[in-house]
């Protein structure tokens, strides 16, 4: 036991940074509780690609073969535009031969860590929407939907996802506005194996407005996302599936096989993504990680890198210091600077992906076009794929074996 000793800590949102740091805090002896306002905790969302940054938490929480065998390798990401000319092309190997990025489901990534959580000494409530947090003489009060109050919590770690509320409640001065676009996603049966040679994240790009992805991600299965605009995604707002479907057939024909499988408006499910910047990580014992703290948008595949990252450090900021607020400042030091790289990046790129701006498209196809053959910013552009960014002018660098040391 570190020499904080033993804390009585709430976490607040199952998904993933929230089982993982419940995993990790229980493993070192703290009481944990983790609420979820879903009645089953399910996954939400698409597949992912998991970094090697992620991937070795997974390893941390010893899952990585699991996950390694449920996932897809990939190898690399490669965006073409309408007219076939190569936009983005990155390979892992470039950093190291053995380098490699996981295509995960969201289910299977989330069936891992709750199993995991359940091995755990930790306590998972479920149905417990947590709408407050209350904080008297250094200790934190959850108050469900109910208002029932749960604690009071020495620590209260939010990880409530990209629209969290009780961001609002607690940090009023927080900014998360929502991004312009956002984006549909199925998860189709690969038959033929289209997606997954090469073993790439693929991209078809035609100027800024129209973007489809294909991630392959296991077990014979792809994830497809094309993007949309915000308001296109209200909910019950009904997508044009006949114009959807002309569409994504003339920019990618080899991928029909994939398209025609999307029957209906249901079989999309739908993600606008969220800005977020907060003044500080915590406010006084309630700790702020994943997307609650530091949502972007997807483009460069983060999200829930990050997250894992931010809870094994906060784990091991935890066993470090000899006090919660020497812990969280350890913490807050050693995420601080590459998630703002992330969060940077992120933003500055997501227009030239998702934009209705009739100039950002081409400029970008001749910007990253000749970056791919500018010896200084390619291992740039690998190593922000990787997770590997601490900022614009330094990064992490992969260990022998190709692998994401976690004392880096
Ligand atoms: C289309 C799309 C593609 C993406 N692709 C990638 C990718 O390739 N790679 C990558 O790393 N990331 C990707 N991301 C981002 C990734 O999904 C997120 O970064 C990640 O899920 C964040 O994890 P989290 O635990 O912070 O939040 P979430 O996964 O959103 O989990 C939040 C949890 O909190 C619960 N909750 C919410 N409010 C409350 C409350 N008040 N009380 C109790 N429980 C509550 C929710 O039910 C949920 O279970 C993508 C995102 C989108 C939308």
């Amino acid at each position: 036991m570190s020499p904080i000793g033993t804390l009585n800590i709430g976490v607040v949102g199952c998904g993933v940074a929230g089982p993982a740091a419940a995993a990790l805090l229980a493993d070192a002896g703290h009481h944990v509780t983790l609420f979820e306002r879903f009645s089953e905790p399910a996954p939400s969302g698409a597949g992912l690609l998991l970094q090697p940054t992620g991937l070795a938490v997974l390893r941390h929480l010893g899952l990585g073969e699991q996950a390694d065998r449920l996932g897809a390798r990939i190898d690399g990401l490669l965006g073409l535009n309408q007219l076939g000319h190569i936009v983005l092309d990155l390979a892992y190997a470039d950093l190291h031969p053995a380098a490699y990025g996981l295509g995960l489901h969201r289910s299977v990534l989330f069936g891992l860590l709750l199993a995991r959580l359940q091995r755990s000494t930790a306590t998972l409530t479920t149905d417990a929407e947590i709408v407050d947090i209350v904080r008297e003489a250094g200790r934190a009060t959850v108050i469900d939907r109910t208002g029932r109050r749960h604690g009071p919590f020495d620590l209260v770690v939010v990880a409530d996802g990209a629209h969290s509320r009780l961001r609002e409640r607690v940090m009023p001065r927080a900014r998360a506005p929502l991004y312009p676009w956002g984006c549909i996603w199925a998860t189709v049966a690969d038959k033929r194996g289209f997606a997954t040679a090469p073993a790439m994240l693929q991209q078809r790009l035609r100027g800024a407005t129209t973007m489809m992805g294909l991630l392959p991600v296991g077990q014979g299965l792809v994830t497809l996302f094309w993007s949309l605009p915000a308001a296109a995604l209200e909910p019950g707002r009904p997508i044009d599936m006949d114009a959807w479907r002309m569409d994504a057939l003339t920019l990618w024909p080899e991928a029909a096989g994939l398209i025609e499988q999307v029957a209906d408006t249901d079989s999309f499910a739908r993600a606008t993504y969220r800005h977020v910047a907060l003044p500080s990580w915590n406010v006084g014992p309630v700790l702020f990680i994943g997307d609650a703290a530091h949502g972007t948008s997807p483009q460069l595949g983060q999200g829930a890198n990050l997250g894992l990252l931010d809870a094994l450090v906060l784990s091991q900021a935890l066993a470090a210091a000899a006090d919660l607020g020497s812990a969280l400042a350890l913490f807050a030091r050693r995420r601080s600077s590459s998630v703002r790289f992330y969060r940077q990046a992120s933003h500055l790129l997501t227009p030239l992906f998702q934009s209705d701006q009739p100039l950002l498209g081409p400029a970008r196809d001749a910007l990253l076009g000749a970056a791919r053959f500018a010896p200084g910013l390619r291992p740039i552009m690998t190593s922000t794929l990787a997770g590997l960014r601490r900022g614009w002018l330094s990064a992490d660098t992969l260990d022998a074996e190709g692998r994401y040391r976690l004392d880096s």
